[in-house]
């Protein structure tokens, strides 16, 4: 199973401090992943827990969260398909308010995204945002080593064990169509 949204079982809860407390509140979270993210045709596999870090303080009317994430996925090499381990991380900025807020919000910050409330509770769920934000992290064109030879496309052999003997030259028709003009070129 793959998922494509965040898990039901997940929750970040985050207990507001006072709005008058100045001192910024720090959590942190430590979750299995179990199962796979599905993403841009990718499957990505949890290796470590995800970590999450906040530190989320007052900037009135408006509660800023900023997040680090911290996680180890497994993602087929773009070239020759063998799984290959990425550390990923990511930092976000989130500006909790109300809806009545958003648009003061707006003006003054573009670095951060604005969560709009309906009213404020004693406890958020910032397990949106996590997800986000997971998502957002996750690389794209992995490869397994910087000089991956990838898979023969005559054969689809793993060229970085070892050549298939495979003639690879004139493989692909759009070349052909190339090497045609440019020798009709030279008549
Ligand atoms: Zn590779
Ligand atoms: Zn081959």
């Amino acid at each position: 199973m793959s998922m494509t949204k965040p898990p039901a079982e997940w929750h970040f809860y985050l207990t507001l401090p006072d709005p008058s407390e100045t001192r910024p509140l720090s959590r942190e979270w430590e979750v299995e992943v179990k199962d796979t993210i599905a993403y841009a045709g990718l499957e990505y596999a949890f290796r470590l827990p995800l970590k999450v870090t906040i530190e989320g303080y007052w900037t009135k009317p408006h509660f800023f969260v900023s997040m680090n994430l911290d996680a180890t996925v497994e993602v087929p090499c773009a070239r020759c398909l063998e799984k290959s381990e990425v550390a990923i991380k990511g930092q976000f900025s989130y500006l909790y308010g109300l809806v009545s807020d958003q648009e003061e919000a707006s003006d003054e910050s573009e670095d951060e995204m604005f969560v709009a409330l309906h009213s404020w509770k004693s406890v958020i769920d910032i397990k949106d945002q996590v997800w986000e934000g997971l998502v957002l992290s996750l690389p794209e064109n992995v490869l397994c080593s910087k000089d991956c030879k990838g898979l023969c496309p005559v054969c689809g052999k793993n060229l970085n064990e070892g050549d298939c003997g495979c003639n690879r030259e004139s493989t692909d028709p759009r070349l052909d169509v190339l090497k045609k003009l440019s020798e009709d070129m030279k008549e």
